[in-house]
């Protein structure tokens, strides 16, 4: 479970190809980062995979199966948003528990899931209060347990700490590569931040202008880096 293939994915905006045709494989339990500056494709992409944006060509397939047309609820993938979109008016059990009774767990399961989430996430004796009540590294962790309860087979997510300060950002970082660790799952990361990049990742997809310039390891592209922009972008002299 949670593997992706891209097969010639392409993605257009009217005249504008913001995506040539691309490949891209992505590992059952990888943490694969997407880097690039501003502008470059990384959330069209992260977009594409979890099917909130149509390809304009091409195939993306999830664990073996053609996911292109399949819709985003159906394709077993959650994304973590940059803003938290947590419902204020909602305790957290009920913020976490949303996607499980929108697809109609029982009480009893979705209790189940949400404390479950709530130990990994160190949340436990937060459940009854409200986002308003939270720290913003708590909020986020909320946003990421609303992702696990739902079991996904890759967690997506778009630049999930730059609306957190410096020193909270480094904790996140770490608390998302110790979640990873331990769920095993999938994560496709996007970020314009070199560091995360190079900490967090099993395989880095550098991009520049919808394209893939190099993928690999951090060690690979930093010891191995394929041209001048990969070098200048990981901070490797070439
Ligand atoms: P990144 O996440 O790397 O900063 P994006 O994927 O958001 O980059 O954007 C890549 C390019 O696609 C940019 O030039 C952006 O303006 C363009 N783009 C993204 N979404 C749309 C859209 N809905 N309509 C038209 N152009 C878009
Ligand atoms: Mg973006």
């Amino acid at each position: 479970m949670g593997r992706i293939v891209l097969d010639k994915v392409k993605k257009s905006f009217g005249e504008v190809t913001v995506i040539p045709p691309l490949d891209l494989e992505i590992n059952d339990g990888e943490f694969v980062v997407f880097v690039g500056p501003s502008g470059c494709g990384k959330s069209t992409l992260l977009r594409l995979i979890a099917g909130l944006e149509d390809v304009s060509d091409g195939v993306i397939q999830i664990d073996g199966k053609d996911a292109t047309d399949v819709p985003p609820a159906k394709r077993g993938l959650a994304m973590v948003f940059q803003s938290y979109a947590l419902y204020p008016h909602m305790t957290v059990r009920k913020n976490i528990a949303f996607p499980l009774r929108m697809a109609g767990l029982d009480q009893a399961e979705q209790n189940k899931r949400v404390e479950q989430a709530a130990a990994v996430l160190n949340l436990t004796d937060y459940l009854e209060r409200r986002p308003g009540q939270l720290s913003g590294g708590q909020r986020q962790r909320v946003a990421i347990g609303r992702a696990i309860v739902r079991e996904p087979a890759a967690f997506l997510f778009d630049e999930p700490l730059s609306n957190l300060d410096a020193a909270l950002r480094v904790g996140m970082r770490l608390e998302i590569s110790e979640l990873h660790k331990r769920l095993k799952t999938t994560m496709i990361y996007v970020t314009h931040d070199q560091v995360e990049a190079m900490t967090m990742a099993d395989k880095i997809v550098v991009l520049q202008a919808g394209v893939i310039e190099q993928v690999g390891s951090p060690l690979e592209l930093y010891s191995r880096p394929r041209n001048t922009f990969v070098a200048g972008f990981i901070g490797s002299p070439k």
